[in-house]
């Protein structure tokens, strides 16, 4: 890694262009003042222009200059990159499971655009999609496959003019009230906005409604203007009367430590509301228990499918290649495309499926093996079960005393 940092440090020493920028800046003044000088008096033309010639080209020849400097940082930078990092095949390609899903690869793309705000990007990439439907975007020359071209549908998915149309304005609408929130620190689009959704988000167990009113009721307190004696805490206090009731029984603590404050009003700094008044991360938690909320409602989840799947696959992707580098050596192969013979570590963040492992077998559960409820409530593999009831017999549950007809047990979904 050693040498790759000498050559990081040495772009980042020659990689700067402001000293370029002073040069085009010199040329430019240059250039102004001649065009001044030739305009207040037109018989200077010649002279102005010939003496103009000379200083002009030194400057461009040190912008010149600059650039070699930049482009030799980076063709030797590149260089280091090349050597410490060998180009190497992706591990699994004999098992691309997106492949033979050129639309869905396609829709997450799309998706994953019109989250991100890239509203001009996606539409000129669905209007492209959709004129190739068969090519996934990621791989090339993937559209010979006549079955696949009359197995998928044509475009993709409910991705279609319409529907991306009314995702963007959604996106836009959020973007626009996150704007608001973190660059402006204006709460009103928020508040209306969980306003409006008020129920769903008490449904959903969410504390954004009540989140954003407390930071307003912070707002307003600390807001203190000398010439007007109705502002800072007495203005809070008339907030707090007036929006506090709204809020169910759910957060009476909440509310009236927030109406406590009011008594510590001269000394905040030191009183047990330090936290909730000086609390700088409260917008930035705001934000992102926006985008959640407002995610769920479209029925999306916080991050980008396409980013978390991608952020995943490259912390896996050292263990598939050495296991794929390994398999190789040993001239072994992979038996089951759907299930992989290591485990991939990934955080737990990155984990949204529940395993099973049967308690009797020790086997993890699979669609071919998955895991039955017994009517005593106990959970083992449908395996185990059928061994345990010999068939289709009445069987004891391995746990307890309860009996049971193989028929009486229920598959359980994880
Ligand atoms: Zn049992």
């Amino acid at each position: 890694m050693e040498p790759l940092r000498l050559e990081q440090d040495k772009l980042d020493k020659k990689g700067s262009l402001s000293k370029t920028i002073d040069h085009v800046q010199k040329t430019i003044d240059l250039l102004v003042a001649a065009r001044q000088a030739i305009a207040a008096d037109a018989s200077a033309r010649g002279p102005t222009l010939a003496k103009l010639k000379r200083p002009v080209k030194a400057s461009l020849d040190q912008v010149n200059s600059d650039i070699k400097d930049i482009y030799s940082a980076h063709k030797d930078y590149s260089k280091a990159l090349d050597k410490k990092f060998k180009p190497q095949a992706m591990p699994t390609s004999q098992h691309d499971a997106l492949a033979s899903q050129p639309a869905l690869t396609n829709r997450a793309i799309a998706m994953h655009l019109l989250r991100e705000g890239q509203f001009n990007v996606a539409q000129t990439f669905i209007a492209e999609a959709n004129a190739n439907p068969n090519t996934a975007a990621t791989r090339d020359g993937q559209d010979g496959d006549s079955l696949m071209k009359d197995n998928n549908p044509t475009h993709i998915y409910d991705m279609d003019r319409d529907s991306a149309g009314a995702l963007q304005s959604s996106f836009a609408h959020m973007y626009l009230v996150l704007d608001a929130l973190r660059n402006d620190h204006n709460l009103n689009p928020a508040i209306d906005w969980a306003r409006q959704h008020s129920h769903q988000l008490d449904l959903r167990g969410s504390n954004l409604e009540f989140d954003l009113c407390r930071l307003r009721f912070v707002e307003l307190y600390t807001q203190h203007n000398p010439d007007d004696p109705m502002s800072g805490p007495l203005r809070a206090l008339e907030y707090a009367r007036h929006t506090f009731p709204n809020f169910s029984a759910r957060y009476m603590r909440e509310t009236s430590s927030l109406l406590g404050s009011l008594a510590f009003a001269p000394a905040l700094t030191s009183s047990p509301y330090k936290s909730v008044f000086f609390n700088h991360d409260a917008w930035e938690h705001a934000a992102s228990s926006f985008i959640r909320e407002f995610c769920a409602m479209l029925g999306l989840s916080e991050k980008s499918p396409l980013y978390t799947a991608a952020t995943a696959g490259a912390i896996a992707l050292p263990v598939l290649e050495k296991l794929e580098r390994v398999m190789g050596e040993v001239g072994g192969q992979w038996t089951s495309v759907n299930e992989l013979p290591v485990e991939i570590p990934l955080p737990h963040s990155y984990l949204f499926h529940s395993i099973f492992v049967c308690p009797v077998s020790k086997e993890q559960g699979t669609d071919a093996n998955p895991p039955m409820m017994l009517p005593c409530g106990h959970v083992i593999a449908k395996e185990s079960l059928e061994k345990i009831s010999r068939g289709n017999k009445r069987f004891k549950c391995p746990y307890c005393p309860v009996e049971g007809h193989p028929k009486e047990a229920r598959k359980v979904f994880l």
